[in-house]
């Protein structure tokens, strides 16, 4: 493992790192997650890796004290909203997500003022702040069915994602549903005539497309619209889609999401050619997460994520009401 230095010599993942990594995370009382999207070797050294949500629940019934959240800020704070007794650490807290901030909590608010009555169902690529001005959250699992949930004539506020909130206005047919404008810079990389194209070239493939991050929501969209053939189209979760990976008899997959999520496929079914349907949809933000600053959060405690208890009760209520609703998906 090559020394941290002031030039910023970047640390080499190898077995002497992951030793270190492990010490500290057993000396620190710590379970180390790591979201899908994360580099390969993130993800190896972790205790976990999985979506979003399914890793904020193991976050929360894990016995440790310490939760290590490879991943952008929003997912630790939806850690730390579920978890407000266990401290959150993010090894950068500048992993952001450019979904995410398309709204904030004050251009919520003023969206809410101009529509009084109207339920808010925000997806989980949201800042704590959002979660708790909103009433239910979604996950793109089930976004259908919490539209569904509301009374028809009631109306509706669904943020951030335009792709996700067309899809949904699609599926319901409902009117009175607004959707924000907001989008992940990733998805501009899975359009249409590109997702058609490629389907188009590799024929025998099935299309995977995980949709828990706001990055594969365009192909959820076009999917849904008959861009790509319906039968070669498999919406799948992050568990769902290692097991149709396992299952599959075709021997090309195209995969039409974030490219780290490649690492878990090719080590389920390495005889399998997984291709990324974009090479280039790559999350800046999920990969702010390096070796290096893993060695440094482990030795330092750092970032620790916070929420105030009252903004994190607000939005407890909002994930919870998602819940009750119905399966969030994006199971292991
Ligand atoms: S891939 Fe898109 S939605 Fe997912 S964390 Fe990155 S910016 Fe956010």
């Amino acid at each position: 493992m090559a020394a941290t230095t002031e030039t910023a010599t970047a640390t080499r993942p190898d077995t002497a790192w992951r030793d270190e990594i492990r010490r500290l995370a057993a000396e620190r009382d710590a379970v180390l997650l790591a979201h899908n999207y994360q580099l390969p070797e993130i993800q190896e050294v972790a205790d976990h890796t999985g979506d979003s949500l399914a890793l904020s629940r193991i976050a929360a019934e894990s016995e440790a004290s310490v939760i290590v959240f490879c991943g952008v800020h929003f997912m630790a704070e939806t850690a730390k909203i579920l978890s407000p007794d266990k401290t959150v650490l993010i090894p950068d807290a500048r992993a952001g997500c450019s979904l995410a901030d398309s709204i904030d909590g004050a251009q919520l608010r003023d969206w809410k003022a101009e529509h009084p009555d109207a339920v808010v169902v925000s997806y989980v690529n949201t800042t704590a702040e959002v979660k708790a001005e909103t009433d239910i959250c979604c996950t793109s699992s089930n976004a259908v069915d919490v539209v569904r949930s509301i009374p028809a004539e009631r109306e509706v506020l669904f943020c951030p994602d335009q792709f996700l909130g067309a899809h949904v206005k699609r599926e319901t047919g409902r009117e009175n549903l607004h959707v924000w404008a907001g989008e992940c810079h990733v998805h501009a990389g899975i359009n249409g005539p590109e997702l058609a194209e490629r389907a188009a070239s590799v024929p025998d493939a099935d299309l995977f497309i995980h949709p828990e991050c706001g990055c594969a929501t365009s192909a959820l969209y076009l999917a849904g619209a008959g861009t790509v053939p319906a039968e070669k189209v498999k919406i799948l979760s992050t568990g769902d889609m290692v097991t149709a990976a396992r299952e599959t008899e075709a021997s090309s997959v195209l995969v039409a999401t974030e490219i780290g999520m490649l690492h878990q496929l090719r080590k389920a079914a390495p005889e399998i050619d997984f291709q990324a349907v974009n090479e280039r949809a790559s999350c800046r933000y999920m990969k702010m997460i390096t070796a290096d600053a893993l060695l440094r959060c482990l030795r330092d405690g750092t970032d620790e994520v916070r929420v105030d208890a009252a903004t994190a009760q607000r939005a407890r209520d909002a994930v919870r009401r998602m819940i009750a609703i119905g399966q969030p998906g994006g199971g292991e």
